[in-house]
C-alpha cells in the first residue's frame, strides 16, 4: 500500500503565535508585574504604587510618577517589538537597561485587558487608552478606539485586568490567590530593597493597610528592615568588590554569623534587574557553611554590575536567568570578599567575648 500523504504546512494565525509567545513570557501574575515595575523604574519614577486583586489574576495596577508616554506613541505601544530602548541588534549588548525587547506590554495585551493612562510633563492633560491583541481597542463596543483625554497626574498608570482570560487552561492552573500574592510581594520587595530613591507600596484590594510601604528617602538597611524585619537588618555587614579586567563591580549586604534561617534568601540584581542564579546561590551557601550551624542559612542582597557586552540576557524569554563571561571567577571573588567580612566580624566577636 502507498504511504500516507503528508499534511500541508500552514502558517499559524498571528494572534495564536502572539498568544503562545505571551504565555512563555508571562507565566504568572508576578511576571507581568516584574515587567511593569521595570518599565516604571526605567521611566525615572520616584514613586511606584501597586494594587492587586485576587493574586493579580483579577487586577494588577501599577501607578508611577515617571516621564510618561507621548500621546503619539500610544497607537503602537502594545505592538510586539516596539520599544524606546533598543534600535539595533548591537544595542542588545551595549545598553544599560535590559527591559528592551518591547515585548512586555504586547504580551500582556494578548492575554489580558490592558488600560494605560499616562501624562508627560509637556502635555496639558493625561491620555487613556485600552488595548487588546496588541492594538488600541474601544473602552466599550461602538466607541472609538483612539486614546481619550482625561485628568491625571504626571506619570503612567497601567491596569491589567482578567489575566489569562483567553487561556483557560492556564487560568485554571492557579489554585490560590494568596500564593500568587505572596510571589507578587516577593517581586515588589526585591525592587523596593534595590531601588534607592524610589518609594514603593503594595496593597491588596479590600485591605485597609499596605503590605509593603517604603519611603523614597529610606536607605538600603531600612528598606531591608521594613520588608524582612529587624532580626535580619540588625545583623548585616556590607561588602564591595570590583575588578576591571573581569568587568564587574559587586556590592551588597549580607547577614553575619549571628543570624541564620532555614532557607537561604538571595536578593540578586544583575545590572539592576532581579534575576536568579543557582550557581551564585550554591557558592554563597558553600561560603556560609563554615560560619553557620548545620541547617542554618544566610540572607544576602547582592547588587552585581557587569559590563553589558559581557552579559547575555537572551538565554530565556522571561530573562529570569542570565549568562555572563567569567562567571566562576566573579562568583569566587564575591564569595572571597564575603568570607573575609564574615571572618572579621567573627574575630571581633570572639575578641569581645574574651575581653
Ligand atoms: P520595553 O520595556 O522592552 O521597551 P515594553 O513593552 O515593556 O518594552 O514597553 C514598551 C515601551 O513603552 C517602552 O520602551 C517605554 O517607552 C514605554 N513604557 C512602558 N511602560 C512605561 C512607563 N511606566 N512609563 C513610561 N514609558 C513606559
Ligand atoms: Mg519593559
Amino acid at each position: 500500500s502507498e504511504p500516507p500523504k503528508p499534511k500541508r504546512i500552514k502558517a499559524l494565525d498571528p494572534n495564536v503565535v502572539n498568544k503562545i509567545a505571551a504565555g512563555e513570557i508571562i507565566v504568572a501574575p508576578m511576571h507581568a508585574l516584574k515587567e511593569l515595575i521595570e518599565n516604571s523604574v526605567d521611566a525615572g519614577s520616584t514613586s511606584i504604587e501597586v494594587l492587586v486583586k485576587e493574586g493579580g489574576l483579577k487586577l494588577l495596577q501599577i501607578t508611577d510618577n515617571g516621564h510618561g508616554i507621548d500621546r503619539e506613541d500610544l497607537p503602537i505601544l502594545c505592538e510586539r517589538f516596539t520599544t524606546s530602548k533598543l534600535k539595533e541588534f548591537e544595542d542588545l549588548s551595549s545598553i544599560g537597561t535590559y527591559g528592551f525587547r518591547g515585548e512586555a506590554l504586547a504580551s500582556i495585551s494578548h492575554i489580558a485587558h490592558l488600560t494605560v493612562t499616562t501624562k508627560t510633563a509637556g502635555s496639558s492633560c493625561a491620555w487613556r487608552a485600552h488595548y487588546g491583541e496588541g492594538k488600541l481597542v474601544p473602552a466599550k463596543p461602538g466607541q472609538p478606539a483612539a486614546p481619550k483625554a482625561t485628568a491625571g497626574r504626571g506619570g503612567t498608570q497601567i491596569t491589567v485586568e482578567d489575566l489569562f482570560y483567553n487561556v483557560p487552561t492556564r487560568r485554571r492552573a492557579f489554585r490560590s490567590a494568596s500564593e500568587e500574592y505572596a510571589k507578587i510581594l516577593d517581586v515588589v520587595g526585591r525592587y523596593a530593597v534595590h531601588c534607592s530613591g524610589v518609594a514603593f507600596s503594595c496593597r491588596k484590594h479590600g485591605d485597609s493597610g499596605v503590605s509593603i510601604s517604603t519611603p523614597s528617602a529610606a536607605n538600603t538597611i531600612d528598606r531591608i528592615r521594613q520588608i524582612h524585619g529587624s532580626a535580619v537588618a540588625n545583623e548585616l555587614v556590607n561588602f564591595e568588590v570590583s575588578d576591571s579586567k573581569l568587568g564587574f563591580r559587586a556590592s551588597g549586604l549580607t547577614t553575619n554569623a549571628n543570624y541564620h534561617v532555614k532557607k537561604t534568601a538571595v536578593l540578586l540584581f544583575i545590572n539592576h534587574r532581579a534575576v536568579e542564579s543557582t550557581a551564585i546561590k550554591r557558592a554563597i551557601e558553600q561560603t556560609y557553611s563554615a560560619f553557620l550551624p548545620k541547617g542554618g542559612h544566610p540572607f544576602v542582597y547582592l547588587d552585581l554590575e557587569i559590563e553589558p557586552n559581557r552579559v547575555d540576557v537572551n538565554v530565556h524569554p522571561t530573562k529570569r536567568e542570565v549568562n555572563f563571561l567569567n562567571e566562576d571567577e566573579i562568583i569566587e571573588m564575591v564569595c572571597d570578599e564575603i568570607r573575609s567580612k564574615l571572618a572579621q566580624v567573627d574575630s571581633s566577636r570572639t575578641f569581645l567575648t574574651q575581653s
